[in-house]
């Protein structure tokens, strides 16, 4: 879809040093960045990126988990011209309304599951799960057990980057820094079984990993636990996917103590898993869902709340009014692209197609690398993959940190036009959706080469047998 010729006119050393001189880049060591220098992504199509030095890259990634459709989606661009024409900003806050905004908010209430019929628009993940925090203890509020307050979250979990969203987040790098987490926010442990819970079965060591959160609300005191919440898969963590007992023992859990259920879909929603939304694929009733990325495909920035009809009610029949919103709650441009883009999804058929044909298929190549002498543990869940690379694949022991091998594979990943991102030494895919099997072998191919790249550098250097 894109031009012949590129809008780019600058060489990429000349961009290099300007973004180096005033560019300060998300979770990113700036010093280290100066040394190398950027990669300048320039143009993209389909699955497909180009770099300022004509490199053409495969963006196992979807970006940053969000191009769901694909690049390019001329759909897409049109939906954000007519609408930018037409009508580029309006807000919702002076009992006013926008079409666009109205009319996903009729969408997202038929493609979410049926408790779901309210919406509340952000901009981000982040300001998702910002309002998600504000909203369950205004709802306790009305109904009328303000101590109500605690919510429980996982270690190791992501949900942004805001005050809140990094405090319900389970990352210690980021609460040692700005005095993280906020009051009443408190972290069990994740299911994450290679590295918890080898010594059991992933069945049995799922309900143990659930029955931490049992442990935590007796811990704080029930009447005290405002909500918990969790990704169906941990993303940012590594693709951790929970063993298929987990999350039914979490809602039962939930249920025993009257607890809010809330299910981040930001990465696990709109298709990635193989269903609209993570928590039917791993079978909870959540009583809020946090989205954003895979909702526009990340072509123009849009978040929000999904509440379900419990927390809906109280607040519409007894909450006057919630002093919460944003400038751009509803943003015209961004909810007409939404529109378009689940238009797309339903055209494309890409839920069902994840779920029957391009995520079995994914994890069938995924399966094969599983011998290779660095990997102790693949898992895939849709179009979602992990592989563990270890010292020791018998008994699953892993390089010493400081030795970065994840680093290392990502190097190799890089140089060989492949973007795959390295969590720990866990390397880690979400593609798009639109991926074709040719395009998975095509991927498996370069995942492979990588691996081996990476054996030999390590023997190498002689940190490994
Ligand atoms: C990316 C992400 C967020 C944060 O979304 P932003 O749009 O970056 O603010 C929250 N939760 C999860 C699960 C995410 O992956």
């Amino acid at each position: 879809m894109f031009e012949e010729t590129p809008l780019n006119t600058r060489s990429t050393l000349d961009l290099q040093q300007a973004d180096t001189r005033h560019f300060l880049h998300p979770f990113t060591d700036h010093a280290g960045l100066a040394r190398k220098g950027a990669r300048i992504i320039e143009r993209a199509e389909n699955i497909y990126l180009w770099d300022s030095e004509g490199q053409k890259i495969l963006d196992a990634m979807s970006g940053l988990w969000c191009v769901n459709t694909g690049y390019g989606q001329q759909a897409l661009v049109d939906a954000a011209t007519r609408q930018m024409k037409e009508l580029p900003f309006y807000n919702a806050f002076f009992q006013t309304a926008t079409v666009p905004a109205i009319e996903l908010a009729e969408l997202l209430a038929e493609v979410t599951p049926p408790q779901f019929q309210h919406v509340f628009f952000t901009c981000s993940g982040s300001e998702g799960n910002d309002t998600i925090v504000r909203m369950v203890r205004r709802y306790w509020d009305v109904m009328g057990e303000p101590a109500r307050k605690v919510i429980i979250s996982r270690k190791n979990g992501y949900h942004g980057s805001t005050m809140a969203g990094a405090s319900l987040g389970g990352m210690s790098g980021m609460h040692e820094q700005g005095g993280l987490p906020i009051p009443d926010i408190v972290h069990i442990e994740q299911p994450h079984w290679f590295e918890l819970g080898r010594e059991h079965s992933r069945e049995a060591f799922g309900l143990i990993a659930a029955g931490w959160l049992e442990a935590k609300i007796l811990e704080v005191g029930p009447e005290r636990v405002a909500a918990f919440i969790g990704e169906p898969v941990q993303g940012a963590g590594g693709v951790i996917v929970p063993p298929s007992t987990y999350w039914p023992e979490i809602q039962r859990i939930c249920d025993k103590y009257g607890i809010l259920l809330v299910s981040d879909e930001v990465i696990c929603g709109f298709g990635r898993t193989g269903n609209w939304f993570g928590c039917e694929t791993f079978g909870t009733r959540p009583d809020l869902m946090t989205f954003a990325k895979g909702v526009t495909s990340g072509y123009v920035p849009l978040g929000g709340v999904m509440v379900g009809e419990r927390v809906a009610r109280a607040l519409i029949e007894k909450g006057g009014e919630f002093t919460h919103g944003f400038t751009y709650s509803g943003h015209p441009v961004s909810c007409a692209v939404a529109i378009a883009n689940i238009g797309l999804l339903r055209e494309l058929d890409l839920v069902r197609r994840v779920r029957e044909d391009v995520g079995p298929y994914l994890a069938q190549r995924f399966l094969e690398i599983e011998d290779h002498p660095l990997v102790g543990e693949v898992q895939t869940c849709g179009m979602m993959g992990a592989v563990q690379l270890v010292k020791d694949k018998t008994s699953g022991a892993g390089f010493a940190s400081e030795l970065e091998v994840g680093m290392v594979c990502r190097g190799h990943c890089f140089g060989n036009g492949l973007i795959m991102r390295a969590v720990g030494d866990r390397m880690i895919i979400a593609p798009p959706l639109v991926m074709t099997r040719e395009q998975i072998d095509e991927m498996m191919q370069l995942i492979k080469r990588c691996l081996d790249l990476t054996l030999n550098d390590l023997r190498q250097r002689g940190w490994f047998k």
